[in-house]
């Protein structure tokens, strides 16, 4: 089987493929032309093209579906060489800026949600992404591909900036290896130069990896899957919990690199009537004392089959309001490109059932 250009860093290619100059225009083919096959590096020799030909494929991913939202956000599903499928959104915030007459600018702001599996073993109770399994992880080059194409397809040009975000299916800690890797081909200057501080990997809490991943010290933002402040409830919403209670997360964090400039954002699932009181802000508040931390609030997501309910408007106002009059940084977030069921593995879950 050929292999893929994208599992490689530019120092792998260096070695991989000589002359070694040759490795720094790949990279710009592929990186900031987003070249579809080697024929068209035309700076590279005939028989280095075909060479590399035999023995590499520029594109593993093959898209099969996307989705439009009426925010903007548009949501991909791409075929892997196996047949098997994953998700990546594109998901596009307004910042607001001023020209000088103070007039506002909207200065759009791309963050692209990758997928580091194809499925999930942690098996959350409340996830369609979980429902369908696990069945293998992504090679490096299999996330790498996914922001490329994405930034090809919406004309995005290289040298404009994107975030990143592990959180479309699968759980990163899970693939710590491939998603290291891709951490580094992402953040390389002469690639894609997504800055780490730009990439935030989510984490269900396998506390170990994150121990682990901190010893890296890739730079990188730090988002923990909380959704509930206590093991019991926890335990029945994510089993990982028997493994990785409360306290073992909490101390990893605790001890993780993090950027002057960033917090440590927990992330919080706001189910209607099990885990919407005001007991829970209270003891999420004390959990958190002594974390540089922010707290995203999310509507749960229903879909068809789930037994839990987005909470009410009020409700989630009134969980935020006892957080932040107490000094904790907390948002609320809409699920965004929702008419599109963009929380993770719902697409994929339509396409299976045959309904999209
Ligand atoms: N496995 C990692 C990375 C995936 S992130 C993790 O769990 O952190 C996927 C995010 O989508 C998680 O924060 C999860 O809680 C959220 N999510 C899953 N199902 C959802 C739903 N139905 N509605 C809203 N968010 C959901
Ligand atoms: Fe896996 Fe995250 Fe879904 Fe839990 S929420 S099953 S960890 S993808």
């Amino acid at each position: 089987m050929k292999k893929i250009i994208q599992d490689f860093t530019q120092s792998e290619l260096l070695e991989l493929i000589k002359p070694s100059f040759r490795a720094k225009q790949i990279y710009h083919w592929m990186y900031h032309q987003y070249a579809s096959s080697f024929d068209e590096m035309k700076n590279l020799p005939k028989d280095l093209r075909v060479k590399l030909e035999e023995e590499y494929t520029v594109a593993p991913l093959k898209q099969v579906m996307v989705q439009n939202s009426q925010d903007g956000s548009r949501k991909y599903l791409y075929q892997l060489h196996d047949g098997h499928t994953v998700e990546a959104v594109l998901l596009l915030m307004r910042d607001k800026e001023y020209h000088e007459d103070g007039s506002v600018k909207h200065q759009e702001r791309y963050t692209v949600c990758i997928s580091s599996q194809v499925g999930c073993k942690v098996g959350c109770a409340f996830c369609l992404t979980a429902k369908g399994g696990f069945m293998r992880n992504l090679t490096a080059g299999e996330i790498v591909e996914q922001v490329r194409l994405i930034k090809k397809d919406n004309n995005i040009a290289s040298n404009r900036r994107v975030n990143l975000v592990y959180m479309g299916m699968g759980e990163p800690l899970d693939n710590l290896k491939e998603v290291v890797q891709s951490v580094k081909i992402f953040s390389d200057e002469e690639g894609m130069a997504i800055a780490t501080h730009r990439q935030t990997i989510s984490t269900s809490g396998l506390s170990s990896k994150i121990v682990k991943l901190g010893k890296e010290e890739l730079g990188v933002n730090l988002a923990i899957s909380l959704h509930a402040v206590d093991d019991e409830l926890r335990q029945t919403l994510m089993p990982i919990n028997k493994a990785y209670n409360i306290k073992s997360i909490i101390d990893a964090v605790k001890d993780f690199p993090v950027n002057d400039r960033k917090r440590v954002m927990f992330e919080y699932l706001v189910i209607k009537d099990v885990n919407d009181d005001i007991s829970a802000a209270k003891k999420l508040l004390s959990l958190l004392d002594g974390i540089k931390s922010k707290v995203n609030l999310i509507y749960f997501n229903p879909y068809g089959g789930t037994e839990f309910k987005r909470p009410s408007e009020t409700d989630m106002k009134r969980f935020q309001e006892y957080l932040t009059s107490r000094g904790l940084h907390c948002t609320i977030r809409e699920s965004k490109g929702l008419d599109i069921s963009a929380a993770c593995g719902q697409l994929r879950e339509q396409e299976l059932e045959g309904e999209a």
